[in-house]
């Protein structure tokens, strides 16, 4: 189980794969970050890149 921090503040969630940990922090960016999260101008290729970075991240920590 690895533990990491959300990528814009210094909420943690926890997962046994980048996937798990993903869902896991999905409720706190729904609550926390809805302005990202509803913001018109990301792209499907921003959400790739969100989640390639933070993939790598994850494998990091
Ligand atoms: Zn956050």
């Amino acid at each position: 189980m690895k533990t990491l921090k959300c990528d814009l503040c210094e909420a943690t969630a926890e997962g046994e794969t980048f996937e798990a940990w993903m869902k896991a922090l999905m409720p706190h960016y729904v609550q926390a970050h809805a302005d990202v999260m509803n913001d018109p101008k990301k792209t499907k290729g921003d959400q790739r890149k969100w989640m390639a970075e933070n993939k790598v991240r994850f494998d990091a920590a």
